[in-house]
């Protein structure tokens, strides 16, 4: 190994590369290598950064190995679960990726009802092992996204109104600091470093595993999506309103404008045009679920209407064609606390603008089991919040990003006087002042002095980043 190539040059550090290469059990990966273009790629494909080392881990002592190695060269450290962060925080230009994707191990106890879960697993593979069991937690609703990054920023997701966000289903974590020490938290063990994980990010080290609680989901739930033409999503969006503010804690639902994808679910007459949806889950038994989906069916006239019985890990996949690896997205977030008639106008106005065949607007529906939660009791931010919007600026290449991206940016400026909270794991490079917005001036201040404890030096910065002075 030539140590010029990471760009370390002093003995020592030779020594440590080394020492790093002739233990690790995974593969480390330097530029010229075959595999190297595929491991620096992350999933937004308008990130394009060359790491000068790629630690793949193949457990636990290489990510300690790693750690101090990268400490030991002074080296820029990018850490990365499901590669899926949207401002590409996973990745590095020179330093290294301490990259957990290969750290696949998934233990169910159905008896229990838990799952061990290791840090490079992503959420279609949580949910096909416990899917086995009959049993799921809260996790993303696009099957390649990770479980580490997503249940570190909090966890939206199909089930969190009946139970919770994915950080409510956290039991306990093992992680690596700043140090190269592995320690444990949980409700009893490291009690403030488990508050400031459930919310805080990478901050405060490499979380290795992750013990969730689960609970009995399906295997068959009534879901999908129910579209109608664009021109009624003025009165939809008003009826959606008074529909979803009485809905049980069992439903969940997600609202959509964009323009129809060719998929072969969707009638070919339907593709390319503008279209609102909502897409549902109902996490309990099929009969009490029809009849709280009925008044949305009967509303207006819907153009397709795909809420139906299927298994739970289908409804999983359902948002994967849009949002593929390798095409260009554009992201700005916030939660609102209501939809008022001035939000409904924007919602509107700026997603009949759409252009581009992939971008979109969503909103999440919160409430239920996530506000039951104390807003004091885990770091994340904005418990309250009746739904978090999503502005998805999207191009297949190059071409049309620049006002796709002016698309989002004008979107969301709009709906600022609206905005309440911001979801971290939602937000793109977007400076201090808005990462302090998101967590709250209180709770960014707790979590500055959690930083000070478990990593005063900032070793772990490429994240949504709470410096500790
Ligand atoms: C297509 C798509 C769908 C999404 N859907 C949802 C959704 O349904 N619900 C939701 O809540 N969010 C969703 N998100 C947002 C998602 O939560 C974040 O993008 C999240 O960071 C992804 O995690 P990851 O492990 O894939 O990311 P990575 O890019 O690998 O990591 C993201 C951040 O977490 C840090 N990190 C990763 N692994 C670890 C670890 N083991 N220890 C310490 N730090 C670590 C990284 O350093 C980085 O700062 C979605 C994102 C995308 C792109």
């Amino acid at each position: 190994m030539t140590v010029n190539t990471i760009g370390v040059d002093s003995s020592v550090a030779e020594t440590a590369l080394s020492e790093l290469s002739a233990s690790f059990k995974g593969e480390l990966v330097r530029p010229g290598d075959p595999a190297y273009d595929e491991h620096r790629k992350v999933w937004n494909g308008s990130i394009d950064r060359f790491p000068a080392l790629i630690a793949r881990c193949g457990g636990v002592a290489d990510v300690i190995a790693a750690v101090r190695f990268a400490a030991g060269a002074g080296l820029r450290v990018a850490v990365r679960g499901g590669g899926h962060s949207y401002p590409g925080l996973s990745v590095c230009d020179g330093g290294i990726v301490i990259d957990l994707g290969s750290m696949k191990g998934i233990r169910v106890d159905p008896e229990a009802r838990t799952a061990r879960v290791q840090a490079g697993a992503l959420w279609g593979e949580l949910d096909r092992e416990t899917q086995a069991f009959g049993l799921a937690t809260t996790g993303g609703i696009v099957t390649h996204t990770g479980v580490a990054g997503l249940t570190l920023g909090g966890g939206l997701g199909w089930l969190q109104r009946k139970h919770g966000l994915t950080i409510d289903q956290l039991l306990s974590v093992d992680l690596v600091t700043a140090g190269g020490e592995l320690v444990k938290a949980s409700h009893t063990e490291n009690v403030d470093l488990f508050w400031g994980l459930r919310g805080g990010g990478g901050n405060f080290g490499i979380v290795t595993e992750f013990e969730f609680r689960l609970h009995p989901v399906g295997p068959t739930v009534l879901a999908g999506p129910i579209f109608w033409p664009i021109e009624q999503a003025p009165d939809l969006l008003r009826f959606y309103r008074d529909w979803s503010a009485e809905a049980p804690d069992e439903l969940m639902t997600l609202v959509v404008q964009r323009k129809a994808l060719p998929l072969p679910s969707i009638p070919r007459e339907l593709h390319g045009k503008q279209l609102v949806s909502v897409s549902c889950c109902h996490a309990g038994p099929i009969e009490e679920g029809e009849r709280v989906v009925r008044p949305l069916r009967a509303f207006g006239s819907p153009v397709l209407d795909l809420c139906e019985p299927k298994p739970y890990v289908a409804h999983q996949a359902m948002f994967d064609p849009a949002f593929p690896h390798g095409w260009r997205y554009y992201f700005r977030a916030c939660d609102v606390a209501g939809l008022s008639d001035a939000v409904i106008d924007v919602m509107v106005e700026h997603g009949r603008r759409i252009v581009s065949p992939i971008s979109s607007v969503a909103f999440f529906q919160m409430g239920g089991a996530v506000a039951r939660v104390g807003e004091s009791e885990t770091a994340f931010n904005g418990r309250d919040a009746a739904f978090t919007v999503n502005i998805n600026g999207n191009s297949e290449t190059a071409e049309g990003f620049d006002a796709e991206r002016e698309w989002a940016r004008t979107f969301s400026f709009a709906l600022a006087p609206h905005h309440t909270s911001v979801y971290v794991n939602f937000l793109m490079d977007e400076g201090e002042e808005r990462i302090r917005q998101a967590y709250g001036a209180d709770k960014y201040e707790r979590l500055k002095a959690l930083k000070r404890t478990y990593d005063p030096t900032n070793f772990f910065r490429l994240n949504q980043n709470i410096p500790p002075d």
